[in-house]
């Protein structure tokens, strides 16, 4: 069995943009409630998340975005951050906390406290760019992990595989020009947020799904495309920004992956990352908006990174 930690931190569940809003708090706490229900839980070892520093952020975004998320902070209400996000008197801590969780994975893993670890936390990341607030997102949690990785502890190549059923228009957008930072996406097309979609760079594996398509097309791309670029980048962590939207469940995104197909793609990426680095992998939650599918992705998941 793996190592694996698992990472969370209550206050994750304050930011809360509304009972409509799908990205809700009772995402986190579904995946929480699944792991001690299940017994998983006493197999990993769980650990809160502290705080980002800002020099940690600061790597990925620039330092007048940074400022002004500081400085239109409310006190009380929610206010607009982009159409689809809103920032409430507990998202900068949550924002902080989430981008936080990451640094201590990397941390963990490096040190060999554990070889895997799965950061349960909100609000998520893969949308946010280096100068913009978008879909949910603030800060890009996995691109500050991967930076933490880079610049504190010396790696020279790391991978980010996103399975979000949404692009990771950030992350794209960062590392675009790193050929250091490989990143292997698959989503849904054409879909929210239409943009990066056509990025052609040998570094930057684009998997586009069409609505109604099931797993078969990423398993193909995963054998045909993404482990063999993988080997021969020769990553020295491999990085997951884990959404779990692509659910044939999920109420926002029009693919039907089965539970079954989170715990295949997290098994190949297990045993790439064996081949590759060690067994080295963070993961991180994106996106999953039905709570019992999201539970169900999610707990395949860790099942596979554990195994
Ligand atoms: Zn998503």
């Amino acid at each position: 069995m793996t190592k694996t930690a698992f990472i969370y931190h209550e206050h994750c569940e304050l930011h809360d943009m509304g009972e409509e809003h799908p990205e809700s708090p009772l995402r986190t706490k579904a995946i929480r409630d699944r792991l001690i229900s299940t017994g998983l839980m006493n197999e990993l070892i769980p650990l809160e998340a502290y705080q980002a520093k800002k020099e940690h952020v600061l790597r990925v975004h620039h330092s007048n975005y940074v400022e002004q998320l500081d400085r239109i902070s409310p006190r009380h209400g929610l206010i607009q951050a982009d159409p689809d996000t809103l920032m409430g008197p507990h998202t900068w801590e949550a924002s902080y906390l989430a981008a936080g969780a990451g640094i201590l994975a990397v941390d963990g893993v490096m040190n060999k406290a554990f070889n895997r670890a799965f950061c349960a936390v909100r609000p998520p990341g893969h949308h946010a760019e280096p100068n913009v607030t978008m879909g949910f997102c603030f800060f890009n949690n996995i691109a500050v992990a991967a930076e933490h990785a880079i610049k504190h502890h010396g790696l020279k190549k790391v991978a980010i595989i996103d399975f979000d059923v949404h692009q990771c228009n950030g992350t794209i957008e960062m590392y675009e020009n790193r050929p250091d930072v490989m990143v292997c996406t698959s989503f849904q097309h054409p879909f929210y947020p239409n943009s990066h979609w056509a990025v052609e760079h040998p570094h930057i594996l684009l998997t586009p799904m069409v609505a109604f398509s099931d797993f078969r097309d990423v398993r193909i791309a995963w054998e045909e495309q993404w482990l063999p670029a993988l080997t021969a980048h020769q990553p020295e962590m491999i990085f997951i920004s884990a959404g779990f939207d692509a659910h044939t469940k999920d109420p926002l995104g029009q693919i039907n992956w089965q539970t079954e197909d989170y715990f295949w793609l997290t098994q190949a990426i297990a045993e790439a990352a064996d081949q590759l680095c060690h067994g080295r992998i963070v993961s991180i939650l994106e996106g999953g908006y039905h709570l019992e599918a999201l539970a169900d992705g999610a707990e395949a998941h860790i099942r596979a990174l554990m195994a």
